[in-house]
């Protein structure tokens, strides 16, 4: 019995249609027969296919109503009547009163920061936020999307924070067209590794966004959505404070976690407006391997693409002698071994240089616009990644996967905790 099969789906309004791709070398397509749909905020063209591989979790929602014609197996897809798409439209709206607003005081529009713990859609909803912003034909809205995961963000590899101007609505398939992009390098996959170095990069992106939109009328009136990790409690909750004082955040969006609404509602100052959101029942939780998969996923990305638009990357060796390579955070002393006036944290954020050794195998390597160690190397943006597919002890030699040909950039190179094997 062939489980794969073609079938008409009748979706009526405000349902939809919850797909997960789990098996190998599995793909589900989807096709808008009649009425009108959308993928977390994107509109579908009727007639047109959209094809989903292993991995894809994805919902195609409808207010209208509509029939689709889905092409998979059976089990990978359910109809679900009980969405919290309404709470999210009514926010949209609410944001979108408060650009009207400032287009009209001439004035910023709103900062919003989506929070709560892990695997509640957070992401999802920025998708969503964001995407109907720019359907807003008229308005020309180019809000800035800001992705602080560092472990499962969207902006570029995992290890990194960053900003993206968001012009046109996401690819149902791909996600957001990621052209130019503020890129921060923090170096691991978790927030708990290095605290002080997050928050100092959390700051220096928020400046260079205020920066940003300043200069871009459009930019400045459409505000800013800002994606967390899901790490709430303790240590992890000073962080997003940190995060809602740097970014000076006017919304904050909780999802699905009263505590953290309370807690929020406590500290924040009167003039941040904090709502708590139910969470989709159509979001997914995604077991570590799971995410380790996604991780690794997203770095084969940067360097060859995705099927509709692959890359070519340039594989070639360099001398150690023409790499300066450095890492974030020297290891930590005891205090009582410290000079004099100087801090524990203060070497969280040192800049030290990294001598070449078969121990940098399969790490990324962030490419600075910083050109010498003597330059603010944290507080600067990278240009992109390389990675180390190899090193020759004797020949004293890497091998280095990168997008650009020969010759590297005249740069610092900082080392990622997050490693690649290139099975290309
Ligand atoms: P993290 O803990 O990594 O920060 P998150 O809270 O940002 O996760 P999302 O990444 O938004 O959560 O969602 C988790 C997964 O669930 C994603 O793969 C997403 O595509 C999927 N998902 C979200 N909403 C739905 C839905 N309504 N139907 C089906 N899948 C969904």
């Amino acid at each position: 019995m062939s489980v794969e099969e073609s079938q008409e789906i009748n979706l009526e309004a405000d349902q939809e249609l919850r797909i997960e791709v789990e098996n190998k070398n599995e793909t589900v397509t989807i096709e808008l027969k009649t009425g009108m749909a959308e993928i977390f905020g994107t509109e579908i063209v009727k007639g047109r296919k959209y094809v989903f591989s292993t991995g894809a979790k994805i919902a195609v929602f409808t207010w209208q109503g509509c029939t689709i014609i889905y092409t998979g197996r059976k089990n990978s897809c359910y109809t679900a009547k009980e969405t919290p798409m309404m709470f999210y439209l009514n926010c949209h709206a609410c944001l979108e009163q408060l650009r009207q607003k400032a287009e009209q005081d001439n004035t910023r529009g709103p900062v919003t920061m989506i929070v709560g713990p892990v695997d509640v859609g957070k992401s999802t909803l920025c998708r969503i936020l964001l995407n109907y912003a720019v359907r807003m034909g008229g308005q020309g809205r180019r809000p800035i999307f800001v992705d602080l995961d560092v472990g499962q963000g969207s902006i570029s590899v995992p290890g990194t924070i960053g900003a993206l101007m968001v012009e046109r609505p996401a690819s149902p398939t791909e996600g957001f067209s990621v052209q130019a992009p503020l890129v921060y390098q923090y170096g691991h996959v978790s927030m708990q590794k290095n605290p002080s170095l997050y928050n100092m990069l959390v700051s220096r992106l928020a400046e260079v966004v205020q920066d940003r939109m300043q200069a871009n009328k459009k930019a400045n009136v459409s505000g800013v959505i800002i994606n967390t990790c899901g790490w709430t409690k303790d240590s992890g909750y000073k962080i997003l404070t940190h995060i809602a004082q740097a970014f000076e955040v006017d919304v904050i969006l909780v999802l699905d976690q009263e505590r953290l609404f309370n807690e929020l509602v406590r500290d924040m100052p009167s003039f941040v407006k904090v709502v708590l959101l139910p969470k989709s029942g159509g979001v997914v939780e995604r077991p570590k391997s799971y995410r380790m998969e996604a991780r690794d996923g997203r770095v084969r990305q940067y360097f060859y693409g995705t099927t509709s638009l692959p890359l070519h990357p340039h594989s070639f060796d360099v001398k150690f002698s023409e790499l300066k390579i450095y890492k974030i955070g020297a290891p930590a002393l005891p205090d009582s071994c410290m000079p004099v006036g100087v801090k524990a944290e203060d070497y969280l954020t040192k800049v030290v240089s990294v001598q070449p050794s078969p121990s940098l195998l399969n790490h990324l390597l962030a490419i600075s616009f910083a050109t010498s160690a003597e330059e603010d190397v944290i507080q600067t943006n990278v240009a992109g990644f390389v990675c180390i597919t190899n090193v020759d002890m004797d020949r004293q030699t890497m091998t280095i996967l990168s997008p650009q040909p020969k010759p590297l950039p005249d740069a610092v190179f900082l080392v990622s905790e997050v490693q690649f094997m290139d099975s290309h």
